[in-house]
């Protein structure tokens, strides 16, 4: 095992004293654990630009809105350690796994609220009350705890970045936010950790969503973004009518949640994708599939 595992902020602490008194460049990489290849691209590139990386493996019950999500979430601990160790870490990198419990994380009640105005007020934002703030509480713990030069985000959560880069600027912490693109399965499907609750036929289908944005992000530069949205909703919701087979359960369907074009830095709705935007526009979407809610998100 070259992983070092702190399951206290005191342990946490303790591995990392020497770089702090050296002011070494640590990484920290938030996760919730059930590590997949998409976890692992965010933690290499930590290791490859600092000499530390903190993974924090916690799964954050104050993000989570639906009680059922939270319960059923993975947790995974003995193999993520395994699949950690099959990183190739240069020999003076030293990597943490920071998995604390609920009660190490919060020995107080939470009462702290965070607000992030209008990038908090589309796509999940109303969808799942509180848990912006949610995550925002515990990435900030984190950065308390771990105080990192870098922290690594993943696209997949696009708004979340967002959020993130909102929050570094509400609490002026120096701390340099990367953000990482997606890493998807070969055959498209944005790999997440609630992939493993899809059935097989499911699986097998949700590739889709991946394909249709694929093609609504080539349309949006000629299309009226509100005709491009309404046909990507329209594809995937219909899609198991018009692609039946036989070994395709009669209830396996897409139901589209919500899909936006959004401007890549404030998030609002876009009417039509604009010249030379500071970031991309991106459509990002939810989709329900076999009891899983997924998302995604394309750059235009
Ligand atoms: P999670 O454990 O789902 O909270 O994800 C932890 C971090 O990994 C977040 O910053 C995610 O955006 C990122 N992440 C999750 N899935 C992927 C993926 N397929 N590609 C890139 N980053 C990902």
């Amino acid at each position: 095992m070259k992983t070092i595992v702190a399951k206290t902020t005191q342990e946490l602490g303790e591995a990392l004293s020497a770089s702090r008194s050296n002011n070494t460049a640590i990484g920290l990489v938030p996760t919730m654990g059930a590590l997949h290849q998409g976890h692992l691209s965010l933690i290499e590139r930590s290791i490859g630009d600092n000499p530390v990386t903190v993974v924090s493996i916690f799964v954050n019950p104050i993000q989570f809105n639906n009680k059922e999500d939270l319960q059923k979430y993975p947790r995974t601990l003995e193999a993520d350690l395994a699949l950690l160790d099959t990183l190739e870490l240069p020999d003076s990198h030293k990597l943490i796994v920071f998995a604390p419990s609920e009660q190490e994380m919060y020995p107080e009640p939470v009462d702290t609220v965070y607000h992030f105005g209008a990038i908090e007020e589309v796509m999940e934002g109303p969808r799942r009350p509180g848990h912006f703030s949610g995550v925002a509480v515990v990435v900030r713990r984190l950065f308390d705890l771990v105080q990192p030069r870098k922290a690594y985000f993943g696209e997949k959560d696009y708004q979340q970045i967002a959020i993130i880069r909102e929050l570094l600027r509400q609490i002026k912490y120096p701390i340099e936010l990367v953000a990482c693109p997606i890493v998807r399965a070969d055959d498209g499907l944005a790999l997440s950790s609630r992939n493993k609750r899809l059935s097989p036929e499911a699986r097998a289908i949700a590739p889709a969503i991946y394909a249709t944005l694929s093609q609504a992000a080539e349309m949006a530069l000629c299309e009226d973004c509100d005709e491009v949205k309404q046909w990507v909703a329209d594809t995937l919701n219909s899609w198991h009518l018009v692609n039946q087979s036989d070994n395709m359960p009669n209830n396996l369907c897409f139901e589209v949640e919500y899909v936006e074009i959004v401007d890549g830095t404030t998030l609002q709705p876009l009417l039509s994708i604009p010249e030379n935007p500071a970031l991309p526009p991106v459509i990002c979407i939810a989709v329900w599939l076999d009891g899983v809610r997924l998302i995604d998100m394309v750059k235009i």
